[in-house]
């Protein structure tokens, strides 16, 4: 590289540097050969450049492949006008070469960059380093380092300390499988790897700290369902003596401040917040996707007054009869509304009633049974209009209000409701504490460490499933950004959330003693929230996947293809752990 080192990056020349020497280290993103001379476009992280090459250059110009590595010294001379690119920040310009360096060839490429998006998943992840190379990736990991600076800034700049965690602890629940690493100067014993900070974040409170944060990377040994990582990283944050509002307003000018600053877009706050039954009941979602209304309505009262067996039963059993208005879809035909029911039955409805909303007459799946007067008060109800398709489960509540959740999703990706239409942001709050674990018992909906609303607590023992809990996911498009929580800050009460949880007092102590014990020497009250970083950058960049955000990322089978993760160990590394391997297993 000696005397090689460039002077400007491949993005950087513009027609104010015409008639200077430059030299531009680069990749030869593509090359024209016209005989006579060979057009080279040269590329680094910044832009690309084209370069001329001519006389001399020419053999070695045309033995050039995609993704070699150069140096190049040249003279930036205008383009020719009809060459002109205003599309390019150096559109104006090119390099005309008088020498040209080999500094790396490249082997000619498993796919191109140009094709990357195309190629298939576990040949990007072998090549990750090719894939990177991409313009869109790239700009996802621009986008990704300016929303960490704004997240550091901006808590910085409100006091709060970036402290880390251990990643070597002893569990902290978190509802998935912990990743466990074996100690070998304790045999036999094992640490876990975080699956968050959480109990560590609550122990800064109890020492003080006032205001944490982290950037914490969390392992999770879940089967991967879609979009997610064995590892994912948070913006961890914790706060004392405050209530839910505080959390809210912090994140809220967090939000705004990191959407302005890496994308120039002003988010308008205070968020929306939805009690967690409202979005359940109009959503059919705790994640509702604000961009669009196709709000359920409860026709529970109007269904049941006619002689359709199903609604009438829904109804007599405590359930109810929902419905969701298909705006303009009344032309779909049998198949299309299928397709719908299987969506319903997804959400574990049984079947989808339907009614084409007409001029003069509405037909559909139950009209028969009821007078044209009462279909004229559900159509009413539900304000739909001539050309309307009405959408109908009857069921227990939450599998009515599921079901037609993700009907309405579907709508919305038909309709094309679910594109554009800016970050709307809400906040779900006040869940349930427990949902039933399926055997009698309760296990939290979130963690064990959220406070129960105060109203609540004499229900605590007596009622589980009415409580209510000091507890909030911040949710964007659809998307479950963060969930958080005031918690428990007392001993008593953590131990009677134990006991809900049906954990033994010695079970208690034996995972969580240290933690209890630090709760009685003056904890202080305290909350917060983790924010999904990997999430926030995906809706940031309009992707799809936080795999295209994240640089090195596993496959859905928890592998990494380009270093080959995960691989055995050496016989004499188990034997030092004392480690017996089952040979079954393998
Ligand atoms: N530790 C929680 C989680 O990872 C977040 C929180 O309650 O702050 O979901």
């Amino acid at each position: 590289m000696k005397g090689l080192t460039r002077t400007h990056s491949c993005g950087e020349l513009t027609s104010s540097s015409v008639g200077t020497t430059a030299i531009l280290n680069g990749w030869v993103n593509s090359s024209r050969d016209h005989g006579g001379l060979v057009f080279v476009d040269l590329r680094d992280r910044y832009g690309m450049t084209q370069v001329v090459l001519g006389g001399d250059l020419v053999e070695v110009a045309q033995a050039l492949r995609s993704e070699d590595v150069v140096a190049i010294v040249g003279t930036v001379q205008s383009r020719p006008k009809d060459m002109v690119n205003d599309k390019m920040v150096t559109g104006s310009i090119e390099v005309m070469a008088t020498s040209l360096h080999v500094l790396n060839r490249s082997k000619v490429l498993p796919f191109t960059l140009d094709e990357a998006e195309k190629a298939n998943d576990e040949l990007k992840l072998r090549y990750r380093y090719l894939h990177l190379r991409a313009p869109r990736m790239q700009n996802n990991l621009r986008v990704r380092h300016q929303a960490v600076q704004s997240v550091r800034t901006y808590l910085s700049g409100n006091d709060f300390l970036e402290v880390e965690t251990p990643l070597l602890i002893k569990t902290t629940p978190e509802g998935a499988r912990d990743y466990v690493v074996p100690s070998r100067v304790h045999p036999g014993q094992f640490y876990a790897l975080p699956q968050s900070p959480q109990l560590y974040k609550q122990t800064l409170m109890i020492s003080g700290v006032d205001r944490y944060f982290q950037l914490a990377r969390c392992l999770r040994d879940e089967d991967l369902r879609a979009d997610r990582q064995p590892e994912h990283t948070q913006i961890d944050l914790e706060m004392s003596f405050v209530e839910e509002e505080q959390v809210f307003a912090l994140i809220e000018g967090l939000m705004a401040t990191t959407f302005s600053q890496t994308l120039g877009i002003d988010l308008e706050a205070p968020f929306v917040r939805i009690r967690y039954e409202d979005a359940m009941d109009a959503y059919g979602s705790d994640k509702p996707d604000l961009r669009f209304g196709l709000q359920l309505q409860d026709v529970s009262d109007l269904a049941s007054q006619g002689d359709f067996g199903i609604f009438n039963g829904a109804v007599e059993h405590g359930g109810v009869v929902k419905a969701v208005v298909a705006p303009g879809l009344a032309g779909f035909s049998r198949r299309e509304i299928g397709e719908l029911e299987d969506v319903a039955k997804l959400g574990g409805a049984r079947g989808l009633a339907w009614m084409k909303v007409g001029d003069e007459e509405n037909t559909g799946s139950f009209t028969k049974f009821f007078t044209p007067e009462k279909l004229g008060e559900i159509v009413q109800r539900c304000e739909a209009r001539a050309g309307d398709l009405v959408l109908l489960v009857a069921d227990g509540r939450h599998v009515a209000n599921v079901s037609l959740g993700g009907v309405r999703l579907e709508l919305a990706r038909r309709l094309g409701y679910n594109e554009g239409g800016g970050y709307q942001f809400c906040w779900v709050h006040r869940f349930p504490l427990f949902e039933a674990n399926g055997e009698g018992g309760w296990t939290a909906m979130h963690h064990m460490f959220t406070m129960p609303l105060a109203e609540h607590l004499d229900a605590l023992t007596s009622d589980p499933g009415s409580v209510h809990a000091q507890l909030y996911d911040l949710v964007c498009n659809g998307v479950e950004l963060g969930s958080g929580s005031i918690r428990i800050h007392r001993r008593d009460l953590q131990e009677q959330v134990f006991d809900t949880c049906g954990f033994s007092r010695e079970e208690a102590d034996a995972k969580f003693g240290w933690f209890l014990r630090a709760l009685e020497y003056g904890a202080p009250p305290h909350g917060g929230i983790a924010i999904g970083l990997d999430r926030l950058v995906t809706l940031m960049v309009g992707g799809t996947s936080i795999r295209d955000v994240i640089a090195f990322p596993k496959t859905q089978k928890a592998t990494n293809p380009l270093d080959e993760s995960p691989s055995p160990v050496s016989p004499a590394q188990l034997d030092e752990l004392g480690l017996l391997l089952d040979q079954k297993r393998q």
